[in-house]
């Protein structure tokens, strides 16, 4: 049985897989760090203490641009003991905004790969984050009418893809998930039986990274992945 016969339907990641977004939150970081250090003591992490309080937030504010900001001013505040001017805070604001309503930057070989896919398979788009940041990424993409359905998570973990699926009457097993992060596209689907397929992007986020010994395909580029479905 080839690959092509395998499978019923195929999912597709959307931040870092079919466009750019950590490179936007590490810039974002480098400007936190920029402009928050020199009001921080000497010889604090200011990027570290970020990403502490990114962690602690993560279960309330939840992913995405709006939770960074909310934690970046949080930690602004308290890397600083109260130092840090509001004029710093608006700008770190106005950082979330331009951030928010920035046009997509699609990955290289997307809109052909998708194209040459949706010919064989069903599609479904399954993301995770904020509700309108993300629909506002499917809807300006250009992408959105390739995927029979998009699903907007709070959190990608087992149960969440065995209720998407479910729901759209997919068996894991015919199911394959294509993405950048092994604790989210990876991990999870396989746990159900599914199969996985990781396209990494240069960058991964401090808390998406994972320790596992699973083993699954890995591509270099997502067009790698019609001739890997054996299209
Ligand atoms: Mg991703």
């Amino acid at each position: 049985m080839t690959a092509a016969e395998s499978f019923d339907v195929i999912g597709f990641d959307a931040d870092d897989t079919l466009w750019h977004s950590e490179d936007s939150f590490a810039k974002a970081e480098a400007t936190f760090a920029e402009w928050v250090s020199p009001y921080a003591a000497d010889g604090v992490d200011v990027k570290a203490a970020l990403t502490a309080v990114e962690r602690k937030n993560l279960h309330t504010f939840g992913y995405g641009v709006k939770a960074f900001g909310l934690s970046a001013v949080e930690a602004a505040i308290t890397i600083t003991e109260g130092r840090v001017p509001t004029s710093v805070i608006a700008q770190l604001v106005e950082l979330v905004r331009a951030d928010l309503t920035a046009p997509v930057r699609l990955l290289p070989h997307v809109p052909e790969v998708l194209a040459a896919v949706g010919r064989s398979y069903r599609m479904v788009l399954i993301t995770k984050g904020d509700l309108i940041h993300q629909t506002f990424k499917v809807e300006t993409s250009g992408l959105a009418h390739h995927f029979e359905h998009v699903e907007i998570l709070l959190e990608k973990d087992p149960e969440a893809y065995r209720k998407v699926l479910a729901g759209r009457g997919i068996a894991p097993a015919r199911f394959c998930m294509v993405g950048n992060s092994v604790r989210s596209d990876i991990l999870p689907v396989m746990a159900l039986g599914g199969t996985a397929v990781h396209v990494p992007y240069p960058l991964l986020w401090e808390l998406e990274h994972v320790e596992h010994d699973e083993h699954f395909a890995e591509l270099a580029s997502i067009a790698d992945l019609p001739a890997w479905l054996g299209l």
